[in-house]
């Protein structure tokens, strides 16, 4: 019997739990609405699903109470806990989020992503920037790595979120180097003077020091009188070739060399106009037989037939602004000055800055020696120096001396042309003979076979015997 006592101590705690049990069975349950665990993406701002309170599987009416510590703008684990109180009893639930962070940084090449480069050259670093959108600025985060011509970009975020770019590096070269001669293209040395080589530069993208290797053909006879060429050639390192000539004339001063440039060629050559008389009737004449001729104006006459002259496809050429002999003739910086004046109303008047001039008087006049001795040989020299070419003349109209006569200057003109040398006719356009007499000049030269050509830069100069 002593055993009793246990059995009713069994028995009661049976029948508490069949009570216990009877009570849940009667407790309301809680049930999440969605996913019990979720993920947000960080910054998201996001609702969720609540729950609902149901007994013998059926909903019931009753407060829940939402307990929520997320932050949205932190990466992290949060929970949401759902309390619903049944009587003192409270039932809960929770529900975890995760707020991550997916997106991948921004990486940004500063210049291009494609750089061409000269073969031998070292790529310096044109720089690159991170940025994400959970650790903001991580450019200091970022790795550069090499493979031949490539360059890897490559970053990770806090959350192992990674961007990988490449830089490609082309190398190549197919710029041509650039040899600048010093001194002059075109120079004229006298029969036995010495040339003198006055040297060279070469400029180049890729290749420095080229200068060096600069290979110069071309002989040169001072002995004879000819033109010679000297060919200067450079190639890079990725064979990029350049070649420049120089052109040296020698010529003998002891001869007038008057008969040069291409035969049978005829410059006509219009001197101190523009005249408002005979200057447009020139030119209606040089209209005609679609003949280009050269003037070498002053500051005389109306701007307005320089402008013609320039429209219709001739050469405006200096002569100078005053023609005024003891102006030009008694010092060289008072030549100078005074066919700049010139040199300037032309290019207001037609924009462009002529270099092409003659000397009043031409090289050989000797009235310069009335206002300064050697000036011509110091003059012919200097134009050169200074960019200009001058040309004088091998056929005189003698419209400006004794003649005064259309047929006077039509026979001076023809009596003196040759087929061997070119002819450059010194004429006037501020005479009416010379106006008159054109017609008749050009319609024997075309006759006869000869070309009529406007002085260019690459004309050949006739030059006479300078005597002063
Ligand atoms: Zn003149």
């Amino acid at each position: 019997m002593k055993n009793k006592g246990l059995y009713v101590v069994l028995f009661l705690l049976f029948a508490l739990e069949i009570v216990l049990n009877i009570c849940i069975l009667f407790f309301p349950k809680l049930k999440l609405e969605g996913e019990a665990y979720q993920k947000v993406p960080v910054f998201e701002k996001h609702s969720f699903e609540g729950a609902t309170v149901e007994r013998f599987g059926k909903k019931i009416k009753g407060k829940i109470i939402e307990k929520s510590n997320v932050n949205f703008n932190k990466i992290g684990k949060y929970k949401i806990q759902y309390i619903y109180k049944y009587g003192i009893i409270p039932i809960q639930k929770t529900r975890t989020i995760k707020v991550v962070d997916e997106e991948s940084p921004i990486l940004t090449l500063k210049g291009e992503q494609e750089i061409i480069l000269c073969p031998n050259a070292q790529y310096e670093e044109e720089g690159f920037t991170a940025r994400d959108n959970y650790d903001g600025d991580i450019t200091d985060k970022v790795k550069v790595t090499k493979r031949e011509n490539q360059i890897f970009y490559t970053v990770k975020d806090s959350s192992k979120n990674k961007t990988q770019i490449v830089r490609t590096l082309k190398r190549e070269d197919t710029e041509k180097p650039k040899i600048t001669l010093k001194g002059k293209y075109t120079l004229y040395l006298n029969l036995n003077q010495t040339y003198h080589e006055e040297g060279y530069a070469v400029e180049d993208n890729c290749s420095q020091n080229l200068t060096d290797k600069v290979e110069i053909t071309g002989n040169i006879d001072t002995s004879k009188v000819g033109v010679y060429k000297k060919k200067y050639t450079v190639k890079d390192e990725s064979g990029n070739e350049d070649t420049v000539e120089r052109t040296i004339i020698v010529r003998n001063p002891t001869k007038n060399s008057t008969c040069v440039g291409k035969a049978g060629v005829i410059y006509l050559t219009f001197d101190d106009g523009p005249n408002a008389m005979y200057t447009p009737v020139i030119l209606d004449v040089l209209k005609k037989y679609n003949v280009k001729a050269t003037f070498f104006v002053t500051m005389a006459g109306p701007d307005a037939f320089i402008k013609r002259e320039h429209e219709e496809g001739h050469t405006v050429a200096l002569h100078t602004a005053s023609h005024n002999y003891k102006m030009v003739y008694s010092s060289v910086d008072g030549y100078f000055a005074d066919l700049e004046k010139v040199q300037e109303r032309v290019n207001k008047i037609i924009g462009i800055k002529p270099t092409i001039v003659r000397f009043p008087g031409g090289s050989s006049n000797t009235v310069s020696r009335n206002y300064s001795n050697g000036i011509m040989s110091i003059l012919s020299y200097e134009v050169e120096k200074r960019g200009f070419i001058y040309h004088d003349w091998n056929i005189s109209s003698g419209d400006a001396g004794g003649t005064t006569s259309p047929k006077g200057v039509y026979t001076n003109v023809i009596s003196q042309l040759s087929k061997n040398c070119s002819n450059v006719i010194l004429m006037h356009d501020i005479k009416k003979h010379t106006s008159l007499a054109l017609e008749d000049i050009i319609q024997y030269g075309l006759k006869n076979g000869y070309i009529f050509e406007a002085i260019t830069k690459e004309t050949e100069p006739v030059h006479q015997t300078i005597n002063n």
